[in-house]
């Protein structure tokens, strides 16, 4: 959550403060602020809404600066206002401060801190940091860095923090722990990002920084790296994998259109290079090493969060049905608060499109603890997740950014199924003839998605019928539940009705209550082993003149015959029916938000990366 962006070198810092900020707008857009060393002075300016509003604001104010740093917040303590918008400054306006994350003892250090007569201008736990950092600063008579070093230590919770120092103009002091920061390289110039977009047309030399590392940051000088122990760190240049075509809209009106079209291309991303037709393997090269482990696996549990937890659940009949493993999907946070029972030959499946979801983080810790072996699968390359996992395999899906996840969970599918299928044929649970079934299905899915996206006009027009509804329901049966579930959030998410999925069988047992002609009920009934039953189950709602639209496979007539509106799709096997079905799905709830007039890009009170608990 949040986003962060600093710059300082000889080039103009606001134009590339506030493009990165439009680029990291994804992470929260509840305020946004900026601070610009001027004439060794910092000036300020920040305010409630989005960056555009922030843009608007500086209009008529001087802008001219060559260092400065700059954040879009995700509000977790103090409402989304001016006041506590940051960046936060120290009493004397010395020091400018800008966070992404949680101080979790940030009560009992504020008390201490007003207590000392450091008086407190926000109602966000950050600005403890700034009157912290000061303070120490001052009664401990060291530097800044080290007063940095030394605040760092007694704050208990998460962070990436920039500080801004009017007593060293050109210098940024950079600290993480928890959320994640990178520093790009230039020529005597340096970028600091959430992320890399801020960064990506100057530099692809990068240097993500650890946890407790702490860097000093100076155009005319090398990077400087230690960590709160004041231990001296090599920073480790890496490769910016990111292309600026990638975080651009491309002609479509919002990037979770551009990204739902985009699903063939992630699919087949996330495939290639890891289906060898000569050996009949698939080949996971990121969970090579731990293979043995995987085979040997008494469960796998699967922990994650949001649409990320779906595509676990779905993992659970992929795993179970080719694997023949028992498996369990835990929600991260749940999990880790659990004491639950993880033994050595567990192995833990974590899913997260950033890498940086804090309860998953939470959780991989807890089971490592526990001597349990951590599989990752995310999209962010370089995340912490992917740092902090035994091994793992990524999801190609390219950067995802519209808040509402559609690529990316097709592309998670996939690396499940590839992980599943790889493991069953290495146990001898899948035929060769059944895997070659699998692998040829798998690699048509990105054409056959193409044909869904075809009727994008269709599945818009459906929309239009359901611009005024307050409730929806969901139902699907089987691998096709978590698709029901999935299809439930992404309508909530991003257009504010009520929706809810359920196992079409449960229907019975309470939910069909709901039911009357304003309800509209979206039934995945695809060919699979319960069709029949879910035939029955949706006569049950058509029964009590719920409105019907229905995702079935083409050539279908029962449930087309019962339904209000149809979209048919291409048959494929049932373990692989997710992947198309949730694409309709995705296109309905996005056609029916824009509708609405929502901002899809940016829902309400949502971020992308959930970088906090
Ligand atoms: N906890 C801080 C606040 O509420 C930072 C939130 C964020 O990461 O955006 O201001």
């Amino acid at each position: 959550m949040c986003g962060i962006v600093a710059y300082t070198g000889s080039r103009e810092a606001y134009p590339i403060l506030i493009n990165g900020l439009k680029r990291l707008e994804y992470r929260g857009y509840d305020s946004a602020g900026v601070a610009l060393m001027q004439n060794n002075n910092i000036s300020l300016y920040k305010c409630r809404g989005k960056v555009a509003d922030l843009e608007a604001f500086c209009e008529d104010k001087n802008v001219e600066s060559h260092c400065g740093i700059a954040h879009t917040r995700w509000a977790t303590h103090g409402e989304p206002n001016d006041q506590n918008a940051h960046p936060h400054l120290s009493i004397d306006g010395k020091l400018a401060l800008i966070h992404n994350g949680i101080i979790e003892n940030y009560l009992s250090l504020k008390k201490e801190l007003m207590n000392k007569g450091y008086e407190f201008l926000s109602n966000t736990d950050t600005e403890v940091l700034v009157h912290l950092v000061q303070d120490i600063q001052k009664t401990e008579n060291v530097d800044l860095i080290e007063a940095v070093q030394l605040a760092m230590s007694v704050v208990i919770g998460t962070y990436a923090v920039v500080i801004l120092s009017s007593d060293h103009p050109q210098q940024l002091i950079v600290a993480k722990k928890g959320s994640p920061l990178l520093i790009g390289i230039g020529k005597n110039e340096f970028f600091i990002g959430s992320d890399g977009a801020p960064m990506v047309e100057f530099t692809n030399k990068v240097v993500y920084l650890e946890d407790e590392e702490v860097a000093v940051v100076h155009p005319d000088k090398k990077l400087e790296i230690t960590n709160i122990k004041n231990e001296r760190k090599k920073p480790f240049v890496e490769r910016l994998e990111l292309q600026l075509e990638q975080i651009e809209k491309g002609g479509f009106e919002h990037f979770m259109l551009k990204e739902i079209f985009e699903q063939p291309k992630a699919i087949s991303d996330s495939m290639r290079g890891r289906i060898n037709t000569k050996k009949d393997v698939v080949a996971l090269g990121g969970i090579m090493e731990y293979e043995n482990k995987m085979l040997k696996a008494g469960r796998y549990i699967i922990a994650a969060c949001g649409t990320s937890w779906h595509a676990g659940l779905v993992g659970e009949h992929l795993f179970e049905s080719l694997v023949r493993v028992p498996v369990e999907v835990e929600y991260a946070s749940e999990f880790r608060y659990r004491n639950p029972i993880i033994k050595e030959d567990d192995v833990l499946i974590v899913i997260s499109q950033s890498g940086e979801t804090a309860d998953t983080l939470a959780a991989i810790e807890l089971a490592k603890s526990k001597g349990a072996t951590v599989i990752g699968i995310c999209n962010v390359v370089g995340s912490s997740i992917a740092r902090n996992t035994h091994a793992g395999s990524y999801t190609h899906a390219g950067p995802e950014i519209g808040v509402a996840s559609t690529k990316a969970f097709t592309a998670q599918v996939t690396v499940l199924f590839l992980m599943a299928l790889s493991l069953a044929r290495k146990k001898g649970e899948v035929s060769l003839s059944m895997y070659h079934h699998y692998i040829s299905e798998l690699e048509a899915i990105p054409a056959k998605i193409e044909t869904i996206l075809a009727k994008n006009d269709y599945i818009k027009q459906i929309a239009q019928e359901f611009i005024n509804c307050q409730n929806a329901i969901y139902m699907g049966r089987g691998v096709n539940f978590p698709v029901a579930l999935e299809g439930a959030l992404k309508l909530k998410e991003i257009s504010y009705i009520h929706a809810e999925g359920y196992p079409a069988a449960e229907m019975k047992h309470g939910p069909i209550a709901l039911i009357d002609k304003e309800m509209p009920v979206v039934v995945i009934a695809t060919e699979q082993e319960t069709y029949d039953k879910v035939v029955s189950n949706v006569q049950e709602v058509k029964t009590r003149s719920g409105k019907i639209i229905s995702i079935v496979s083409e050539g279908d007539e029962i449930v087309k015959s019962m339904s209000d509106f149809c979209i048919e799709i291409p048959k494929t096997d049932e373990l692989l029916s997710p992947l198309v079905a949730s694409v309709p799905l995705q296109l309905l709830a996005y056609y029916i938000a824009v509708a609405r007039g929502c901002d899809v890009d940016k829902p309400r009170n949502l971020a992308k990366s959930v970088s906090v608990e």
